[in-house]
């Protein structure tokens, strides 16, 4: 399905978000490269040549949100491909038992209504396509079948997280709007420090959920093209 189309990876300015966008950019794609910074946005849209184009998002700026899709709307008039990558708080330094609130309400404020933000904003746009793909970009971290003690916030977002992704898939199903969960796994960027898997292997999951074919999965929850338990 790569080639040609309008994709959207929000906090794309560095880490799996940027690298996401390289690649499309790279498959013949289209790439809308957004960042809350527009100055991040265009430095690294320059540094991935012609196809990419930057854009200011901030997820968790309902303003931003709205302003933004409106110029997508004009410029594009489409989005095939939204990456909600954007995200926040990895908090290994609390627990739940004495978590600060400020931090979970962040948390959830870019991890889960950014996420849903967005989508709400570019439904429009994606409906508009043929061949919508909404690549939520989750963290094993949210699997209730695995969670345990800890990162309260992060893990909390990213559970809601794939929540969304359930009810957003099943609503928009009849549509041909294909909706899935990925993790990226654990990835060598400034969240998920040093000793992780190359950035590239990380945008690997992202990209799979984004290029499936017409019919293919959604509602699922994914790492490197294989289910994961929620
Ligand atoms: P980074 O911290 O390297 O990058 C996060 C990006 O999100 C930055 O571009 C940041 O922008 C942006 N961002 C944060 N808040 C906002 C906002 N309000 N609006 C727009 N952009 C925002 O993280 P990764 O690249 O590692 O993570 C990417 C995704 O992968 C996240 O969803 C993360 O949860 C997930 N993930 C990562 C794993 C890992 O090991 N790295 C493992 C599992 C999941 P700015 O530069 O302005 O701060």
């Amino acid at each position: 399905m790569a080639g040609g189309r309008v994709c959207v990876v929000t906090g794309a300015n560095r880490g799996i978000g940027r690298e996401v966008a390289r690649q499309l950019a790279l498959a013949g794609d289209l790439v809308v490269l957004t960042a809350r910074d527009l100055g991040k946005a265009e430095k690294a849209a320059r540094e991935l040549g012609e196809a990419v184009g930057a854009w200011q998002l901030d997820v968790s700026d309902p303003g931003s949100v709205e302003r933004f899709a409106g110029e997508i709307g004009v410029a594009h008039g489409r989005v095939d491909v939204l990456v909600n990558n954007a995200a926040i708080h990895y908090d290994t330094w609390q627990r739940a038992t004495d978590a600060d609130l400020t931090v979970v309400q962040e948390a959830l404020e870019t991890n889960l209504l950014g996420a849903w933000r967005v989508t709400l904003a570019l439904l429009p746009l994606l409906r508009a396509s043929d061949h919508a793909r909404v690549v939520n970009v989750s963290s094993e971290m949210g699997s209730l079948a695995s969670m345990g003690a800890g990162t309260p916030a992060y893990a909390v977002s990213k559970a809601g997280l794939n929540a969304l992704t359930r009810i957003l898939a099943a609503e928009l199903h009849r549509e041909g709007v294909l909706v899935n969960s990925v993790c990226p796994g654990w990835a060598a960027t400034d969240m998920g420090g040093a000793g992780g898997r190359p950035v590239a292997e990380g945008a690997r999951s992202v990209l799979w959920a984004a290029d499936l074919p017409d019919g293919g999965p959604t509602g699922g929850f994914f790492q490197d093209g294989a289910p994961l338990p929620w």
